[in-house]
């Protein structure tokens, strides 16, 4: 059974459409990218998963007991958040918020989640430091190990990587593989770069003004749609 589906989407602000007729299933332990041109509607669509935007038309159904709160979540990082005067175990420890509801205080369950996760993701030695003066790899550790304090059965990642140089970009990539594939989180990511895209997800979605893909990888790279993309992208490299 699907822990996510999502049936003929689409999504508007004001009187503009974006991301239109969307239709994919996420599965326990799935790994899926969401890729696309630029304002395509990516973000928006993540927003609407997590219940912060409404759809226009469509439904987003989650089963197997899944709650939008228990969802995990790593937003694209903003500059006011890289300055965060807090240690790494509080920002940490803060992805607890989410299940709370009306209790705002931590207690036991709260701080042992959070040093479970803290181990998980290999980060106990600079748990104590201040989170600002961390590098941009390690802050996405701390972000990572915050995310799953909100959920360990799915992680939705919207571009992780943005700002990090190539040896954190690939030890961010592998920590997501490793928990996709030895702690079974379903992941999904929202990408712009294809080529880790297709190296990493089993499945891609690909969205458009106009239409949207979803299905295996392979399926992607053979399509028409896929094929179109990545030779734009390669044309922006070379
Ligand atoms: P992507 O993540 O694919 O780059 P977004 O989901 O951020 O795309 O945005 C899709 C489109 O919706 C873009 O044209 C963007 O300018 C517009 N948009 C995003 N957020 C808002 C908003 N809060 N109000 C109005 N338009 C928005």
């Amino acid at each position: 059974m699907s822990l996510i589906t999502c049936k003929n989407l689409s999504f508007a602000y004001e009187n503009m459409m974006v991301a239109q007729n969307i239709n994919f299933t996420v599965q326990q332990g799935d790994y899926v990218c969401v890729v696309g041109e630029n304002g395509s509607g990516k973000s928006t669509l993540i927003k609407g998963i997590l219940g912060l935007k409404s759809p226009k038309s469509g439904t987003i159904e989650f089963s197997e007991g899944l709650k939008s709160r228990e969802i995990g979540y790593l937003p694209q990082q903003t500059a006011a958040q890289k300055d965060f005067p807090a240690s790494a175990y509080e920002v940490v420890l803060s992805g607890c918020l989410n299940s709370r509801g009306f209790h705002p205080f931590y207690g036991k369950k709260d701080k042992d989640r959070a040093l479970k996760n803290i181990r998980l993701l290999g980060i106990e030695n600079i748990m104590n430091r201040c989170y600002r003066e961390l590098s941009g790899g390690l802050q996405q550790r701390v972000l990572l190990a915050r995310a799953l304090c909100s959920g360990t059965r799915l992680l939705l990642l919207d571009e992780p990587v943005t700002g990090l140089d190539p040896i954190a970009t690939d030890d961010m990539y592998r920590l997501i593989q490793s928990l996709n594939q030895d702690e079974n989180i379903a992941i999904i990511m929202v990408s712009h770069d294809i080529h880790s895209a297709v190296k990493y997800a089993a499945h891609i979605l690909h969205i458009s003004s106009d239409e949207s893909f979803f299905g295996t990888t392979l399926e992607y790279i053979n399509s028409s749609m896929g094929e179109y993309f990545f030779r734009k992208e390669r044309h922006k490299w070379t």
